[in-house]
């Protein structure tokens, strides 16, 4: 076989639409021009307000959005076991912590409409974008909160009321316990996407865990390999002084080696 010469074909690369059916997430039609509406505002928007490092419209697809697509299986999972349990049919509530951009929380409201999906967001900029996204994509339940974590977690409108709760390269898994865990119902579940290098954060996420009432059960690596998909069950109530006030949780987090937390 000769080498191919500068103007051979290329291989044509995996489709998004493709790679996400790989993944187990078939999208239809209204889905997928969702996903390329959204590409674009972002890329758009990125050149004004900094979103994202990503630049190149692939990129977006295959390090955002399937990255944020191989969660689904764990939601769908979820959704399972909890619809053996109950006799209606409920709509599973979403909360997304330091949603950014929209990741993981509105890729997931793409691929599963029926969720409804809450994407906390610190930065005004960031969740300004969020409206305008959610508005123009006409993604009915999703709401958009500007503020932090440490403060909607103590507000009985949202304590206690979310199935799942996801957070995204947003802080150390003791961090996003004490930031997460207050906001799911007891029997919740919540899913970190996680680098593979983990062990330190794990065991201090496993001591963490207790003292907000959770319990980690799983932490295995997704198909594309790169990412852990940290799970934790709300076992328990979370003592009303969690979260600590903003910045605490990240600033001493909960867990530390023998201290006495
Ligand atoms: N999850 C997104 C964004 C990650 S950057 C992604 O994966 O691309 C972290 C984001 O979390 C920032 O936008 C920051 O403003 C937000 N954030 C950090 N701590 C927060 C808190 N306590 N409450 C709400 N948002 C927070």
């Amino acid at each position: 076989m000769t080498a191919p010469g500068p103007l051979a074909t290329q291989p044509a690369p995996v489709t998004f639409a493709k790679a996400a059916a790989r993944a187990g997430v078939a999208l239809d039609a209204g889905q997928l021009d969702r996903f390329a509406r959204y590409r674009d505002l972002l890329l758009d928007h990125n050149t004004r307000v900094n979103l994202t490092a990503i630049t190149d419209p692939a990129a977006v697809e295959r390090r955002l959005f399937l990255d944020a697509l191989s969660m689904v299986p764990a939601i769908d999972a979820y959704a399972r076991l909890v619809a053996a349990d109950v006799v209606f049919a409920t709509t599973l509530r979403l909360v997304d912590v330091g949603s950014g951009a929209g990741f993981p929380g509105l890729p997931l409201k793409i691929a599963r409409p029926e969720l409804d999906v809450t994407l906390i967001e610190a930065t005004g900029k960031k969740a300004s974008f969020l409206t305008r996204v959610t508005a123009e994509l006409g993604l009915d339940g999703a709401t958009v909160i500007h503020g932090r974590a440490e403060e909607i977690a103590h507000d009985t409108a949202h304590r206690a009321t979310y199935d799942l709760a996801t957070a995204r390269a947003v802080a150390s898994l003791p961090a996003l316990l004490e930031l997460c865990m207050p906001l799911l119902r007891e029997g919740g579940r919540a899913l970190f996407p996680k680098g593979t290098d983990l062990a330190e954060e794990l065991a201090a996420g496993r001591r963490a865990a207790p003292l907000v009432g959770a319990r980690i059960i799983a932490a295995d690596r997704l198909p594309d390999a790169e990412t852990r998909l940290v799970v934790a069950d709300k076992t328990g109530p979370t003592p009303k002084r969690y979260p600590r006030r903003a910045g605490i949780p990240a600033r001493e987090p909960l867990g530390k080696g023998n201290a006495a937390s």
